[in-house]
């Protein structure tokens, strides 16, 4: 999962990571949840899996006081009476390449969906070093290993002849030393710092970490494309039905034709400000009536697909990732139902 959507690329306020187990314990099968609910936990032990990986993390909130007869806390007893481990991947996955949102874009038919909105998280820092001469083989090898996975693709490094910056002030020959620099994410430099440091033993590595305005263009929050051809509002939120498989959804705007259209998986009314000018439609969950207000007033079309059908699709989403990543462990996906109905 950190090859994937690394904790560091979570909102500073999130909870990630590990939220429920002992690091040392074995995984001897996975449940994918959306959240982690007594449903989830039941379908965990049936499947005989021992760690439940979710989008949504539990527990949130800090449990203040332990009573089993509070729900949260009856639930957390079960799974650590049950020998159940929780791990969660939130605002991590939500931005990363390959994440919800670029899961939800493709459910929809959305082509070549790229980030919708920058963030933070996204940002570069240029890493130097100076690397001997006789460990550059291993330092390629293992910036290569830890650099596995699509939030590398616009990393990039190189190595130079090094002299003419010596901070040890070594007189070794200038071709025995190499100039090691890298541009990553900022999240990813300690990983890539690391994996330069393991494969000079004995040597101190130092690095000089410079912060970039440049921010890396596949991590962002949303992602927006654009349909093969122009359809009308209407339908395309019918397909959206279809293709969630939720059994209500609502739109603001009037029927009209749309093309480029944006997403946001769970939460998105608070980002209709932000949504781009040229964007036709966001689909997203979790909109309030000012918000849908204010989407009308701009001209921007909305569809309210709900948190649950924007959302629920990253339980396949990571069981996938898994079951092509650790062969042979079990991972069993579970759908939870959505709390809303219609009537
Ligand atoms: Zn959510």
């Amino acid at each position: 999962m950190e090859a994937w959507a690394p904790e560091a690329l979570a909102y500073s306020w999130d909870r990630v990571g590990l939220r429920i187990g002992d690091p040392d314990d074995t995984v001897g099968g996975v449940l994918t949840a959306l959240s982690v609910t007594r449903g989830a936990m039941f379908a965990a032990g049936e499947a005989g899996a021992n760690l439940i990986v979710s989008h949504h993390p539990f527990p949130f909130a800090p449990l203040e006081t332990v009573n089993p007869k509070e729900p949260d806390t009856q639930l957390c007893l079960g799974l650590v009476q049950g020998g159940m481990s929780c791990y969660a991947a939130h605002t991590n996955l939500d931005v990363a390449p390959g994440g919800v949102n670029h899961i939800l874009a493709a459910q929809l038919g959305i082509e070549d969906a790229a980030p919708l909105l920058p963030v933070e998280q996204a940002a570069q820092v240029k890493l130097s070093t100076l690397v001997p001469g006789e460990h550059l083989a291993e330092v390629c090898a293992n910036v290569r290993e830890a650099a596995r996975g699509a939030l590398w693709e616009n990393a990039h490094w190189r190595f130079t002849p090094a002299g003419l910056i010596d901070p040890g002030g070594a007189t070794e020959p200038e071709s025995a030393r190499q100039r090691f620099e890298a541009v990553v994410l900022e999240a990813m430099a300690p990983r890539v710092a690391a994996a330069v440091r393991e494969a000079c033993p004995g040597d101190t590595v130092r690095f000089e970490v410079q912060p970039l305005k440049s921010q890396d263009p596949g991590v962002g929050l949303g992602a927006v494309g654009d349909l093969a051809k122009p359809v009308k509002l209407d339908a395309f939120a019918q397909h959206v039905r279809e293709q969630l498989g939720i059994a209500h959804a609502r739109v603001v705007g009037e029927d009209r034709k749309v093309q480029r259209v944006a997403v946001i998986g769970g939460s998105g009314g608070g980002e209709i400000e932000h949504i781009p000018e040229d964007v036709d439609l966001l689909v997203t969950g979790d909109v309030k009536y000012h918000q849908a207000q204010f989407a009308e007033d701009r001209g921007l079309a909305v569809m309210d697909a709900g948190h649950y059908g924007t959302e629920i699709g990253i339980a396949e989403g990571i069981a996938a990732y898994l079951k092509r990543e650790l062969d042979g462990l079990p991972v069993t996906a579970y759908t939870e139902s959505d709390p809303f109905r219609p009537v």
